[in-house]
Formats: structure tokens, C-alpha cells, sequence
């Protein structure tokens, strides 16, 4: 099937009317919570579409903290959506699942102190959000795609909606905005609205060009001693978000200064040194990358 046609398919079988886009789901990521705060004042213009715009998670962001209780984007699983909790988090994924019930598609901007750059973290194959991140990867030259299905944390806000994106934006400090990415973030979330509502002009869209794709595939912990990190991550991996990892490459230098080498198959290291994930006892997940 081509482009053309999967994308006229998609319109026709998904009618797509409304679309919400969330920032600050972690309070600590300003950029997605400034940019809901500028459109909640001053909505996007559409013509097909309805966009509402959602703070994730506004006690967090009033704190400046990731989360109050719990991880909100880990907190859509059924077991935390169906029980009654003293968990912030919990309670609020309630609220904000009620909120999403009718959304066609969802847009959720994330920021990450990883060199990641521009990337569209893809969270289920669906053939609507494949084809969005693809036209944005294909769009800009700074996107790439990276898929992660599997979280045995708990489910993410997309896993709520049929389908979606989630813009993750990066290196950037937790609590701070810049401009750089403020702008480039909003740049890209339009470009999908526009993709998303342009109903009559699909074919400027279409596509069969093939573009790469990185699929999460496992993750790696920092070395530790009674839970506390004894190494940390090496000074030829770190801020290489993408490069491929080979047998005998430095990952990890320790508090002494020695350095640990990668033991396994060629993969590509993404999430390097993320802060938030200190605690998920991750230091850097590896990918495979394929074409799509
Ligand atoms: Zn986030």
C-alpha cells in the first residue's frame, strides 16, 4: 500500500476530530508546560480539528518536581487506574483518563537532560502515529524516531488514546526552559497539526521514502554498591545519544577512575545519563535501529 493510500485510509476509517496536547505530564520539564500554558492563551489555528490543551500534572509543575508520589507517565496501568489511592499521581491519572476518553490523538511533550535532540518516542504500532512520526522525521532533519513498547514500570499517558506522539526534547536541564527548544519543540508540534488537520491536502504528505527507526530493546544499569551508583558514565558515551556501541567501548568510569568496557552486540545507546532515571536504575537504554 502506499503512503497515499494508507494515509486517505487512516482519515476515513479514524475521522479524526480531536486532538489534545499535554505538557509538564513531569512537572520538572518546562518546556511542554510553557508551550500548553502559551496555546491554553493563544490556541493553534485549525480548521478540521479541535485542540485542547492539558497541564499533566500541575501540582508537580507548581513544585518543580518531576512527581509528588509516583511517576505519572508510569501510572496508566489498570491496576493503578482501579483503585482508590492516596497516590497523587494515581488519582490524577484517573482524571486525566477521564479527560482523554474521546481523544483521537494525542501529542505529549517531554524534555530530557539526554543529547537526544529532536526525538519522537513512538509507544505502540499504530499505523496513523507511525506515519506522523515518519512526515516529521522526513520533515526535519534533526527528528528521529525511537520506539519503546514494552515498560514493565507502568503504562504510559499514550496508552490511553488510540494513537499518538510523544516529543521528547533534549539535552536540557530539569527546571529550566531555552529558548532553542522551546521554539524548535513548538515548530515540530505544529508541523503535526498541521499534518493532523490538513484533510485536504493529504497527498503533500504522502510519502514512500523510508526512514530509521531506533527500537528500545534493553536497558543498562549503572554498576552499584548498596543501591547507590559506584560508577558513572564514561567521557567518550557521554552526550552520544545515537552512536552505536561496539565490544570493548568505554561505558563507565568509576569513582576511582576505571574504566568498564561494553560487553554484547553492536547496539545504539539512547538516554544516556538521563537524571530522572537514576532512580529507575537506568543509565542508558540500547537500541537496534532499523528502516521504516
Ligand atoms: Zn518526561
Amino acid at each position: 500500500m502506499s503512503a497515499t493510500s494508507l494515509f486517505k485510509n487512516i482519515k476515513e476509517n479514524f475521522m479524526l476530530k480531536r486532538v489534545v496536547i499535554t505538557g509538564g505530564v513531569h512537572g520538572n520539564e518546562l518546556t511542554g508546560a510553557f508551550l500548553v500554558k502559551k496555546w491554553q492563551k493563544e490556541p493553534l489555528e485549525t480548521k478540521n480539528i479541535k485542540i485542547e490543551y492539558l497541564l499533566g500534572n500541575p501540582k508537580a509543575f507548581k513544585e518543580c518536581r518531576r512527581y509528588i508520589d509516583y511517576d505519572l507517565n508510569r501510572s496508566f496501568s489498570k491496576n493503578a487506574l482501579s483503585k482508590d489511592s492516596s497516590n497523587y499521581e494515581f488519582e490524577r491519572a484517573k482524571v486525566l483518563k477521564e479527560r482523554l476518553k474521546s481523544c483521537d490523538f494525542l501529542i505529549d511533550i517531554h524534555t530530557t537532560t539526554a543529547n537526544m535532540g529532536m526525538t519522537i518516542v513512538l509507544s505502540k504500532d499504530d499505523p496513523l502515529s507511525n506515519l506522523i512520526a515518519k512526515k516529521l522525521s522526513l520533515e526535519f532533519d534533526d527528528v528521529k524516531i525511537l520506539r519503546w513498547f514494552s515498560n514493565s514500570e507502568g503504562d504510559f499517558i499514550n496508552s490511553t488514546v488510540p494513537h499518538s506522539i510523544t516529543l521528547e526534547a533534549g539535552a536540557i536541564c530539569q527546571g529550566v526552559l531555552e529558548p532553542k527548544i522551546f521554539f524548535r519543540c513548538e515548530e515540530i508540534v505544529k508541523k503535526a497539526v498541521e499534518i493532523l488537520d490538513s484533510d485536504m491536502e493529504i497527498n503533500k504528505f504522502a510519502t514512500d521514502k523510508s526512514v530509521e527507526v531506533y527500537d528500545i530493546v534493553k536497558t543498562v544499569d549503572f554498576p552499584r554498591e548498596e543501591n547507590e551508583p559506584k560508577a558513572m558514565i564514561h567521557p567518550n558515551l557521554l552526550g552520544k545519544d545515537y552512536s552505536q556501541l561496539k565490544n570493548g567501548d568505554p561505558i563507565f568510569i568509576t569513582l576511582e577512575g576505571e574504566t568498564i568496557v561494553y560487553n554484547g552486540e553492536p547496539l545504539y545507546a539512547v538516554f544516556i545519563n538521563e537524571a530522572a532515571y537514576y532512580e529507575k536504575k537506568i543509565a542508558f537504554c540500547l537500541c537496534k535501529k532499523s528502516n521504516i
